[in-house]
């Protein structure tokens, strides 16, 4: 079982690079990018076994049906999963399922996409000034039900919440019930690390309207607090770039 990190394939592991060259069958859903399926050897069989985004998909069962037969048939199976296959990612399944059978299984780790997001948008998780604290939430919970946000944002408290597109109305609702300020900071950040990494800046009471104005997709995450303040990647750009130019002149002349 791999993690695939983010979508930036520079972000894999070795441990899971290596383990994706050696595979013989490749069993992959929607959060894996298209440039980490072009790594896999020219041989290797590549099954997708996602859920399209509202679409129901292939059942659970069915996939641990799959990898079962799989390394059954004495094959080399990853299991690769987008971001860390331990943050919902719903590994638990797949690994008691594998267990059951009997499987041997290695689990190899990836960059979570939450530490993805705070790495290409430099928002600090955890800056000293602003957060004690980080919580990463998913805002559906198994029982499509939105999962309780009490405590987990304000003052001092950075919360990250995964999957809450569809939910953002009553992610919004629940944070203001629980008196996290209407004007409190969020980021919304689509397609963290790949090439069409989009950064919004929104706050708590107008997270829906800006996700339905700004058609955002998933996958996204929102990064709530005031560490959004820390968010400047282009700052940091022009003040690099001429420093640079300039040591390289300088080195040149
Ligand atoms: N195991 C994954 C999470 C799977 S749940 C991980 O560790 O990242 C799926 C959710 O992850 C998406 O709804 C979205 O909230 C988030 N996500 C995954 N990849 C993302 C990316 N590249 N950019 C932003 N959010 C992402």
């Amino acid at each position: 079982m791999v993690g695939a990190g983010p979508g930036d394939p520079e972000l894999l592991t070795v441990k899971g690079y290596l383990a994706l060259k050696a595979a013989d069958v490749v069993f992959f859903d929607d959060l894996v990018s298209p440039e980490i399926l072009e790594l896999l050897p020219a041989g290797a069989r590549c099954i997708y076994v996602g859920k399209p985004y509202q679409s129901a998909g292939i059942s659970q069962d069915d996939i641990i049906t799959q990898l079962i037969a799989a390394a059954r048939g004495g094959h080399r199976v990853v299991r690769l999963k987008g971001g860390d296959p331990m943050v919902f990612g719903r590994s638990g399944e797949e690994l008691e399922g594998l267990r059951a059978a009997g499987i041997a299984v290695d689990v190899v780790p990836g960059i979570t996409s939450a530490s993805g997001a705070a790495a290409s948008t430099r928002i600090t998780l955890t800056h000293r000034d602003y957060a004690a604290q980080v919580s990463f939430v998913t805002a559906a919970k198994k029982d499509g039900k939105l999962a309780d946000m009490r405590g987990l944002a304000g003052a001092g408290k950075t919360l990250v919440v995964y999957m809450g597109i569809a939910r953002a109305e009553a992610l919004s609702a629940a944070l203001q019930a629980d008196g996290v300020a209407a004007g409190w900071p969020i980021a919304i950040v689509e397609n963290a690390t790949r090439p069409n990494e989009r950064v919004i800046i929104t706050t708590v009471a107008g997270l829906a309207a800006t996700i339905a104005r700004d058609v955002v997709r998933s996958p996204a995450l929102f990064i709530i607090g005031e560490v959004v303040k820390t968010y400047a990647p282009a700052a940091i750009a022009t003040a690099v770039a001429p420093e640079a130019r300039h040591s390289q002149e300088a080195h040149h002349g």
